[in-house]
């Protein structure tokens, strides 16, 4: 066995031999001509030539030895029921899926929004848009009306697949009637719109002509076999939405080939993951977590993935561990958020399950405080691994390797560079490496490895300009990231550059938060900061400034907006009302400025604001 060190200098040092072995983890219908093709910096085009389908390895290759045992189980303790589904099973299931799909029109190249609660079916429509060739684009069901219209016009979709509703904390969240409101804003709505009805809503309007039942079309397709489209490895597999400093999300576009042998090989190297044992993510399928470690990864590795539709604590905060001494798993992955919730409760709902067949847990989306590690560590007594990386990258860009090496666990480290990313840490303004122990960049040197986005969904420029301009004389790739390195080799992640923030472990834009707040007719206009937050991790403050002081406008009725433009997730724990923002005079808002106020910080060199008074504003507004 190599040691970490050796594996990551050969990933780039001997990258084609190195890629080559990785990808012989999938079976390739045509073998690829070349590895690598990098001859338009920085677009890199992995295993060139190949042809491939990530539901043919997901799935039809497994058929031979695993038909009978569960690769899906679907878990909730919303409407307290259980769905099991052999490899047998999810075939034919995913099969009839992509028959229903092709009789409403969809063929390869077209895009499917996939709007739906964590529903097996949802990872039917994911795995048979994969085994057409059409492209998914899964929007996380939080968001509201505008924001899904905003992704569908982005992504013009030939057909949308939704349900009647979803359920959270017991009580039904309506995703028909949503996806219903989108559509009256959309520019480009699809002919077809899929629903897969639970029984959450009785009222369920339903559009003659558009609205397609589920069960219904379901009955002409049953037993039905869709042969897999081979994909060149570089055709697009997905489209994400990530949220950046811009008000307008970007659509992460994904491959196919280089997409499956990265996942393929985390599993082996990072997760640890062997065929027949189960992995369960506690991720939602609207993320890129939910993609990758809830359907595609477990799947390519012959396991049982674990699907859950709840909260960490209902019936009690035992139930996570409860499933993993049930079902015996044997990889688990969740989100520091959630670990902070449980670790409000006692720890005997921890320690009375039987937590033996757990190998690791493994942590991300973002910062792992050292208190939250420590004591997830020691009520488990297994190794809890913090990783870290971005939708963009697909999986993982810093992590220890158990799978390679077993190196120690220094708490709040995600520990080193994943084979194949060549990171560095740079100076902000020289763009030069800093020293062990000096806060930098998180840039990463292209090319790219396989797995991480390959463009901005039909906007080559913006993913050149968003990502590769930051330093400029370099084309290298900016994570936005703050980072430190430590004399070990080991990495911290010491927060965003930009104006990202990560509620929770979602990540959001303040500019669009703005946007929605300005949605309000009497907001002239805000700024948006994220504060830092106990259990969230960060929270959106939102400081507006009115149109008419005269006409009553309270705070909740601006969160109200938020929660219509983008979804309560994206909602201000406060809203305070100046009368002016503070401004540089060239008319930046100094956002860090009002951060640092906002958290109880010095707010740094303030020689370029245009009125002083604005901060005064801020500070009292704050004692309030
Ligand atoms: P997303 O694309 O939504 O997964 O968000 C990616 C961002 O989350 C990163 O750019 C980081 O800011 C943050 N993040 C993810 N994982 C970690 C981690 N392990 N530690 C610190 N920050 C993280």
């Amino acid at each position: 066995m190599p040691t970490y060190r050796e594996f990551h200098r050969r990933s780039l040092a001997d990258r084609e031999a190195f890629w080559r072995e990785q990808a012989a983890l999938i079976d390739w219908h045509r073998p690829y001509e070349q590895v690598l093709d990098y001859s338009r910096p920085p677009f890199a085009r992995w295993f060139v030539g190949g042809q491939t389908n990530l539901c043919h390895n997901a799935l039809d290759r497994h058929l031979g030895v695993r038909a009978e045992q569960q690769a899906l189980v679907w878990i909730s303790t919303e409407v307290n029921q259980t769905r099991s589904f052999t490899y047998g099973e999810l075939h034919a299931e995913v099969n009839r899926a992509a028959a229903m799909m092709q009789s409403l029109g969809v063929k390869r190249g077209d895009r499917v929004i996939i709007y739906m609660p964590m529903v097996p079916e949802a990872a039917f429509a994911i795995l048979a848009c994969a085994r057409l060739g059409a492209i998914h684009s899964v929007v996380f069901g939080g968001f509201a009306a505008s924001s899904l219209a905003a992704r569908i016009d982005d992504a013009r979709p030939a057909l949308m697949i939704t349900a009647d509703g979803g359920s959270r904390m017991g009580k039904p969240v309506l995703y028909k009637s949503l996806v219903d409101e989108s559509l009256k804003i959309a520019r480009h709505p699809p002919r077809k719109v899929l629903i897969f009805r639970r029984g959450l809503d009785e009222n369920m309007p339903v559009v003659a002509d558009r609205d397609v039942d589920w069960a219904t079309l379901a009955k002409d397709f049953n037993g039905a076999s869709v042969a897999c489209a081979w994909l060149e490895s570089n055709e697009p597999s997905y489209i994400l939405f990530t949220s950046g400093t811009t008000g307008r999300p970007k659509g992460v576009q994904r491959d196919v080939g280089g997409y499956a042998v990265a996942l393929a090989s985390s599993m082996k190297h990072i997760f640890c993951g062997e065929p027949g044992e189960t992995m369960f993510t506690t991720s939602d399928i609207g993320w890129v977590v939910g993609h990758s470690y809830i359907i595609y990864a477990p799947l390519l590795a012959g396991m049982t993935t674990i699907m859950y539709e709840g909260v960490p604590i209902r019936p009690d905060a035992g139930i996570w561990w409860k499933i993993v001494e049930d079902y015996k798993v044997s990889v688990m992955f969740s989100a520091p958020t959630a670990i902070r919730v449980l670790k409000k409760h006692d720890l005997s709902y921890v320690r009375k399950h039987d937590l033996s067949t757990l190998k690791h847990l493994f942590l991300a989306g973002e910062p792992l405080d050292e208190p939250t590690h420590q004591w997830i560590s020691e009520s488990l007594g297994r190794p809890v691994i913090d990783h870290y990386w971005q939708t963009e990258t697909g999986w993982p860009l810093l992590s220890a390797h158990p799978g390679v090496e077993q190196t120690p666990i220094k708490m709040g480290s995600p520990s080193f560079p994943v084979y194949g990313y060549d990171v560095r840490l740079l100076h902000e303004q020289t763009g030069k490496p800093v020293a062990d122990g000096e806060k930098g960049v998180v840039a990463i040197a292209p090319p790219l490895p396989p797995g991480c986005m390959s463009t901005v969904w039909g906007d080559d420029e913006r993913f050149v300009n968003t990502y590769f301009r930051d330093f400029k004389d370099q084309l290298i790739y900016s994570t936005f990231d703050w980072g430190i390195r430590d004399k070990d080799g080991y990495y911290y992640i010491l927060g965003r550059t930009d104006d990202v923030i990560n509620v929770a472990g979602h990540r959001l834009g303040t500019r669009e938060i703005e946007e929605a707040v300005s949605m309000h007719p009497n907001v002239a206009e805000c700024a948006v900061v994220g504060v830092a937050d106990q259990l969230k991790g960060q929270l959106p403050l939102a400081f507006a400034v009115l149109k008419d002081a005269g006409k009553r406008t309270s705070a909740e009725d601006v969160m109200q907006t938020v929660d219509r433009q983008l979804g309560a997730i994206a909602r201000p724990k406060a809203v305070h009302f100046v009368t002016l923002l503070p401004k540089t005079r060239s008319g930046k808002t100094l956002r860090r400025a009002i951060q640092a106020l906002a958290e109880g910080r010095d707010p740094g060199d303030l020689t370029t604001i245009e009125d002083p008074t604005a901060l005064t504003q801020i500070k009292e507004a704050l004692r309030t």
